[in-house]
């Protein structure tokens, strides 16, 4: 039998072993003994361990964080590393999120794109390298985690008691290859010198604030003003009048921290109509001038980018305790910077007069040239099972496993120009692409035994 027959054989099992995993609720959940994430990732991992063993796998569960199953011998190891967490279902769902749906030949259920079906498209192209009796000179390990979603801290561990693959790949983004993930700079701005009574917005760093409502004297500013600022720039908002304050609501749209030019930010728009409206404010100045509402840095002297992407950033979060205003900064640097370099350019605008900012995190962007060969192995198995030579390997803000093991990156398991509707309602995979992402990792696992 060649590939496509082997792929026409296992189809049923496929989907019914797809079916289990998404079954269980694997979301994050409180860590318990021998379930450091929860009780519902370590199900799956069980579950998705025990289809391997039926699959004839060698396995191996490492400390409930993380499990892999191989195939072949030798020194060298092909990785294939797949997420079996969720995130939340959230609302708008027309159907059982938990309960894998087909209708019109596309699957529906949390998990079946990100990345409990490329969890099974990799596992069935390990069966079927097998089947075929490709001489492995390499081992091939499906590397599966548990806790992608809330911080990868199962890559970690995996990696501390396992070590690092030799080449691979995480089918945790997109076709033909994604070569470069920016880099990441996590901060919290704080200010005092403000007259603002509260100001409460957002839920998560990561996403571009939709919600933001602010308390503040009522004839500090020129009302009419704001009306005009938020109505030519179509901005859902309302004001109600408490005594002597004001409360003002403002609606923006939620995008991810990535592409934050898809969103509106209620929290830069309230406070830039503010100040077009005569608010005269110490905070509120700062805010603009260091934060903004542009998304490209330009405040903090980060204003970058390279021929792959520029630096973009996201205020998701931002409260008043006690006084003191503090927000979320998220941002995403271009692949060919270094962290060091970020740090020097953002040093003098960490400490100014009316705010400061504190810095969280700094992380490495991830960057493989495009004709290197882990990178050309991938494109090629992706052009030779599909003919589309057009799509070219990219660059993106999020970031996946490859950032957290040595010489991988991610590839697939989304197609070219398709939204999935991952991390929403209605997550969906048609059958037919699980059957062709199947044949891709099948032809890549070779190309990289080649390597
Ligand atoms: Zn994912």
């Amino acid at each position: 039998m060649d590939v496509k027959q082997l792929i026409a054989k296992y189809e049923q099992s496929m989907i019914d072993d797809l079916a289990k995993l998404i079954s269980i609720d694997s979301t994050m959940g409180e860590a318990q003994e021998n379930a450091p994430f929860g009780i519902g990732p370590k199900k799956a991992l069980d579950e998705a361990l025990l289809q391997c063993d039926n699959l004839g796998f060698k396995t191996k569960n490492i400390d409930n964080y993380a499990g892999y199953a191989e195939i072949g011998e030798g020194e060298q190891l092909v990785g294939v590393l797949a997420h079996l967490d969720v995130v939340p279902v959230g609302d708008g769902w027309n159907t059982n999120p938990f309960e894998l749906t087909i209708k019109d030949n596309v699957m529906y259920g949390r998990g079946v794109s990100d990345d409990k079906g490329a969890a099974i498209a990799s596992m069935y192209a390990l069966k079927i390298i097998k089947d075929l009796g490709i001489p492995l000179n390499k081992r091939v390990r499906l590397i599966l985690g548990t806790n992608e979603e809330s911080g990868s801290l199962c890559l970690k561990h995996y990696v501390e008691k396992e070590g690092h693959i030799d080449l691979g790949f995480t089918p945790d983004g997109n076709f033909p290859g994604v070569f470069g993930e920016k880099g990441s700079f996590g901060g919290r701005f704080y200010s005092k010198n403000t007259k603002i009574k509260d100001i409460q917005g957002g839920h998560t760093v990561n996403i571009v604030c939709d919600d933001c409502t602010i308390k503040i004297e009522k004839n500090s500013y020129s009302c009419k003003k704001l009306q005009d600022y938020f109505n030519n720039l179509n901005i859902k908002y309302s004001i109600e009048e408490d005594n002597n304050d004001v409360v003002i609501n403002v609606k923006g749209v939620a995008a991810h921290a990535s592409r934050p030019s898809l969103g509106v930010n209620a929290i830069s728009h309230l406070l830039n109509g503010l100040k077009q409206a005569g608010f005269q404010d110490p905070f509120v100045d700062y805010y603009l001038s260091h934060i903004g509402i542009n998304n490209d840095g330009e405040g903090l002297g980060l204003k970058i980018s390279d021929q792959y992407g520029s630096l973009t950033l996201n205020n998701g979060i931002i409260k008043m305790e006690d006084g003191v205003i503090s927000g979320s900064i998220d941002i995403r640097y271009p692949v060919t910077y270094t962290a060091k370099q970020i740090l020097e350019l953002v040093d003098k605008y960490l400490d100014s007069e009316n705010g400061y900012i504190e810095v969280v995190h700094v992380g490495e962007p991830l960057f493989f040239q495009v004709d290197s060969p882990l990178v050309s192995a991938l494109v090629k198995a992706y052009r030779s099972v599909t003919n589309d030579n057009d799509s070219q390997p990219m660059t993106m803000g999020g970031g996946t496993y490859a950032k957290g093991i040595n010489n991988c990156i991610a590839f697939g398991c989304g197609f070219p120009d398709v939204d999935y509707h991952i991390h929403d309602a209605n997550e969906f995979l048609p059958i037919e692409e699980l059957k062709l992402q199947t044949e891709i990792y099948v032809e890549a696992i070779k190309n990289l035994l080649e390597v």
